[in-house]
Order: C-alpha cells, then sequence, then structure tokens
C-alpha cells in the first residue's frame, strides 16, 4: 500500500511538471491539439489527485492529509486559471498589477501542491523503509520458526512411518502367509479385523477363499455325482440287453457293449475300425451311405434288417440309430435288438393261421356239405331223431366255420393285409345290407328290428361297414330277450378332427358292466364266460374295432347294466 502511494504521488509531482510544460505549448503555440491534451491533463490532474487522496483517506487512515491534498490541488488547477497563464483567452487578468499579483498566488500554489507531494512522498518513502525492515526481521523470524517446524515434521513423520510401515508389513505378511495357505489348502489366518485398506483386503481375502472352498466342495460333490452317474451308465450299458454299437463319424466301429459281442461273437477290440454295414446283411435301401441312410429310415421306427455274426449266421434283428455328442465330436449310437424269439413266434403264428385255414376249415367246409346233404336224405332216409341230431352237428360245423373265418379275418386285420376302398356310402345302404344278413336270428328271436332311416352319407369301405353293423346288430339280437327291440339309428357329429356320422344299435339286454366297457373290444374278451362261451368266441368286437380304427373312427358301448346297451361307431362323413 506505501509503495502503492509512493509511486502515486511521483506520478503526481511528474503530472505538475507536465501540467506546466503543456501550458507553455499552450501559450507559445496555441494551436487546438495543444488545448484538447490541456484540457485532458487538467482531468487526468484531477483524477489522480482524487485517487491519491482516496487511498489516503480509506486505506492510510490520513483523512487530513486527504483533504489538503485535494485542496491543494484544487488551489493549483484554480490559480493557473486565474493567473496570465490561464489557457482561457478570455480569461485576461485587467491590470498587470493584478496580473503579477494572480502570478504570485499561482505560483505559491504550485509551489504548495510540490511541497506537499514532496513532503508526503518522503514520509511515506519513510514509512516503506520502516514497514520493509519490520518484514525483514518478521521473515527471518518466520524462516527460522520453518526451520524448526519442518525438524518437527520429519520427526514425527519418521516416527509415524516407523509405526504404520512395522504394522503394515505386519500386515502385509499375514497376507503373504494366507496366499501361501490357499496354494497349500491349509486353513487361513485369522482374519486381521482392522478397518485400514489392508484389513478390508485381507477380509476380501478371506470372503474369497470361503467361496472357493464353497466351490471346491461342489465341485467334489458334482465329480462324485458325475462318477457315479458315469459308472452306473458303463453298468446299464454292460447290462443292457440290447446290442449297443458306437460308430464314429466316418462310419467305423468304435466300440460294441457286451451284448453287441455275444449278439455278433465279435470282441469289440477285433471290431474296432470295421464299417458298420459289415455287421449286416446287404440291404438295398441302405446302400451307398450306410449309417446316414441308417439314421434317417429309422428315425421313425426300429429298422428289421439281419445282421450277421462272426460265424457268418444270420441273425434278424431290429435297428435303430441315434447321434450324441461325445466329448471329441459326434457320434452314433446303433441299437440293435435280437428279434430271433418274435421272430419264431411270428412264423408259429403263420404256420398255425395256414394250418386254420387249410387243415381245418377245408374239412370243416367239407363236414359242413356232407352234414347237409345228409339231412336232406341224399345219402338215404334220415328218422326225425338224426335229422335233429344232424341240425345240431351243422349249428357246430357253422360255429366252426365262423370262428375260423373270424380268426382269419384278424390275422389279416393284424397284419395290415386288408384293402380298405373308401369311398360316399349311403347309411341306409349299410343299414339295408345288415338287414339282409341278420333276418334269419331276428325271426328266430321274434326281435322288433327297427332302421330309422336316414338321409346321411359316410366315407367308408361299405363292405367292411356292413360287417361292422352286422356285427352289433348280431349281438344286440343274440343278448335280447326273445321279443324284444332292437334299434339301429345314425346322426352327425362334428369332432375337432373333422365331421362324422355316428350309427348306433340300442338293444334291451343284460348291458353291459362299467368295467368291462373297454375290455370287450379286446380279443377274446367276454363279460359272461359261461353265459357266452356257448354262443361267441370274443373275436366279434375286435374285428368291429380294428376295422373302425383302420378308418380312422371310433368304437364305444353306453350302457346301464340290466338297462340294455348301446354300441356305437363314428366313420368320416361323406
Ligand atoms: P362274442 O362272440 O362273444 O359275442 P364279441 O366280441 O362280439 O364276442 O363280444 C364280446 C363280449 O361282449 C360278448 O361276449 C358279450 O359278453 C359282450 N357283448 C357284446 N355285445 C353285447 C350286447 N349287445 N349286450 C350285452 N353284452 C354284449
Amino acid at each position: 500500500m506505501r509503495r502503492d502511494i509512493v509511486s502515486r504521488i511521483n506520478k503526481m509531482l511528474v503530472m505538475t511538471f507536465y501540467g506546466f510544460q503543456s501550458l507553455m505549448q499552450l501559450k507559445m503555440y496555441g494551436d487546438d491539439s495543444d488545448k484538447v491534451s490541456f484540457k485532458k491533463y487538467v482531468v487526468d490532474m484531477m483524477n489522480d489527485c482524487e485517487s491519491l487522496a482516496n487511498v489516503m483517506d480509506k486505506k492510510s487512515g490520513e483523512p487530513k492529509t486527504a483533504r489538503r491534498l485535494r485542496f491543494l490541488a484544487h488551489a493549483f488547477l484554480d490559480s493557473m486559471q486565474r493567473s496570465q497563464f490561464s489557457p482561457e483567452e478570455n480569461n485576461q487578468v485587467a491590470t498587470i498589477f493584478e496580473g503579477m499579483e494572480a502570478n504570485v498566488k499561482f505560483r505559491d500554489a504550485a509551489r504548495n501542491l510540490f511541497w506537499e507531494l514532496q513532503d508526503l512522498g518522503r514520509s511515506q518513502e519513510l514509512k516503506v523503509n520502516a514497514a520493509t525492515a519490520k518484514e525483514a526481521k518478521l521473515r527471518a523470524y518466520f524462516e527460522h520458526i520453518t526451520e524448526w517446524v519442518t525438524l518437527l515434521d520429519i520427526a514425527v513423520a519418521l516416527v509415524l512411518a516407523f509405526f504404520f510401515v512395522g504394522k503394515t508389513v505386519r500386515q502385509l505378511n499375514v497376507l503373504k502367509e494366507n496366499t501361501r495357505r490357499l496354494g497349500s489348502d491349509i486353513h487361513l489366518l485369522e482374519r486381521l479385523g482392522t478397518r485400514d485398506e489392508i484389513g478390508e483386503l485381507d477380509g476380501v481375502f478371506h470372503d474369497m477363499v470361503n467361496d472357493l472352498n464353497t466351490m471346491r466342495a461342489k465341485e467334489k460333490q458334482m465329480t462324485a455325482l458325475l462318477e457315479e452317474g458315469k459308472e452306473r451308465l458303463e453298468l446299464v450299458i454292460r447290462n443292457v440287453p440290447a446290442a449297443l454299437i458306437v460308430v464314429d463319424q466316418d462310419g467305423r466301429v468304435e466300440s460294441l457293449n457286451p451284448s453287441a459281442e455275444v449278439l455278433f461273437e465279435y470282441t469289440s477290440a477285433a471290431c474296432t475300425g470295421r464299417p458298420l454295414e459289415r455287421f449286416f446283411l446287404k440291404n438295398n435301401r441302405l446302400e451307398g451311405d450306410f449309417v446316414n441312410k441308417l439314421l434317417r429310415e429309422s428315425a421313425d421306427r426300429p429298422l428289421t434288417l439281419e445282421a450277421v455274426s462272426s460265424q457268418q449266421e444270420a441273425i434278424p434283428v431290429e435297428v435303430t440309430a441315434t447321434t450324441f455328442e461325445g466329448p471329441d465330436g459326434t457320434r452314433v449310437l446303433a441299437t440293435v435288438m435280437d428279434v430271433t424269439e418274435r421272430y419264431k413266434l411270428e412264423q408259429l403264428k403263420r404256420d398255425f393261421y395256414s394250418m386254420v385255414s387249410h387243415d381245418i376249415r377245408t374239412p370243416l367246409t367239407t363236414i359242413s356239405g356232407i352234414l347237409q346233404l345228409s339231412r336232406l336224405g341224399k345219402y338215404g332216409p334220415v328218422s326225425p331223431d338224426l335229422g335233429g341230431r344232424l341240425v345240431t352237428a351243422e349249428d357246430n360245423t357253422h360255429r366252426l366255420l365262423d370262428m375260423v373265418g373270424r380268426l382269419l379275418d384278424l390275422d389279416k386285420l393284424d397284419q395290415g393285409a386288408v384293402d380298405v376302398s373308401r369311398e360316399d356310402v349311403p347309411v341306409s345302404f349299410i343299414l339295408d345290407e345288415t338287414a339282409k344278413s341278420v333276418l334269419r336270428q331276428k325271426e328266430e328271436k321274434d326281435i322288433n328290428l327297427e332302421f330309422t332311416p336316414t338321409p346321411l352319407v359316410v366315407n367308408a369301405d361299405k363292405h367292411y361297414l356292413v360287417q361292422v353293423l352286422t356285427n352289433l346288430v348280431a349281438n344286440a339280437i343274440k343278448y335280447s330277450p326273445r321279443g324284444g327291440s332292437v334299434k339301429v339309428w345314425a346322426h352327425r357329429v362334428s369332432l375337432p378332427k373333422g365331421n362324422f356320422v355316428e350309427i348306433s344299435v340300442g338293444d334291451e339286454g343284460p348291458g353291459i358292466p362299467p368295467e368291462m366297457k373297454a375290455v370287450i373290444f379286446e380279443r377274446f374278451k367276454q363279460v359272461d364266460d359261461r353265459r357266452d362261451k356257448k354262443t361267441g368266441f370274443g373275436l366279434g368286437l375286435t374285428i368291429c374295432k380294428q376295422i373302425v380304427d383302420l378308418h380312422g373312427g371310433e368304437i364305444g358301448v353306453q350302457s346301464q347294466p340290466g338297462q340294455g346297451s348301446v354300441f356305437w361307431f363314428r366313420v368320416q362323413s361323406a
């Protein structure tokens, strides 16, 4: 601040001289630019004085000096105005004396201002010097103190560092030891429990190790489970009755399970690397790309092939193939089932049916014809007693022929060896044909048989449908009391899979117990063995069901024991 005041005073001193100089210039030359610069000088002088006075007043706390400065500066400029050196041209003083007097006043005012500024300058200079000396002393003092404080700081820092480093080193050693223990799978040291960063790090380390231990325990469990699963799987594979062959991507055998070794009479080692197709007799469907074709062909149902054993023996087998991902790529698993026993059974069945067909049906037909001719007296007179017996024999022969016929029908249906030729058939045709075939039975039992006329048309094989309805109506008559009534009607039903026609046969017979409703459609199933054995074989409904199934339809019964039955079946509407 003092230095600022001193520089302002210096500036004002310079300004005072500059004032004289610019005044002289104005007086000597008096052009316009001089006037302008002089006016500027006056304004600058007043501003400088004002700012110096302000500093003296507000900052330095010397209002008196400030007032005096303002007064002297005004007096200086004022007396300049009034002197012969006035810059204003029309401000000429009246007389020479007056002029001289005004000039003296101007000179005094200038001198007063100059001295004042000089004194003020000196006194401020002195203060500045005094302050500088004090400052230097203070600085030296503080420097001294700073030195001590620095020393103290260093000492404190050293002590703290000693403690801190010591503690830190101890904690770091704990961390190091824990890391070693983790590596050697030993229990960690106790948690540090401090709240600093190392303590936190130690906490995180402990948590991590806990997680790691939990994971390890789980991994152990999983590994044990996997091992167990693997062992079980191996056990299953070893003991599974099917022969399993693992084949690589090139269609070459990788391994066989024991069942396969037994079936093919090879050891697993002897087969490794052989193409899979070498284990089977040539099959046209699979030629070319055996494994891929096998995969495709056996996707829906097992493929029947003939395997070849090491002894060149042909074995009937069923083969399915699936792919699976092994540890080193895709593999194919071929499951080979030995169906020799089933083949034998089927062969037996075939032999039985051909025996039934040729060795039973043909002689039975002959017997039936001879009986009929005998009854009609073609071989001599027939007594009434013999006639009666011949009728019974004829009936029994017909029953046997009927059974044989049904057995052969069922076999054909089982083998799918039947041709279903579907066409649009009016239901009325089915009803009429049925009525004709059951006429004799109906009359024998005096049954009131009612067919409700219908305009509905079905899409089905008419001969098979007549066979189904005839069977149902014949059963209804058979199980109805003498003189009872049997009704047949048809109506349309809408099912999610399409429009169907339902044909129903209602009777007044003994009905079907609830537990037998589903069973009676199975072969040889009868509700009452003692009652039904005399009149049937339990094959009729089985044949009906097979035929209706072939048509994509349904068959069923509604019945309450003692309240008659309603047998129904549905086939597609035309
Ligand atoms: P079956 O030759 O014995 O009649 P089905 O297969 O036609 O053979 O019938 C199986 C069994 O269903 C019959 O034995 C009988 O017990 C029962 N059954 C069939 N239809 C009727 C019916 N309308 N009323 C009562 N029982 C019936």
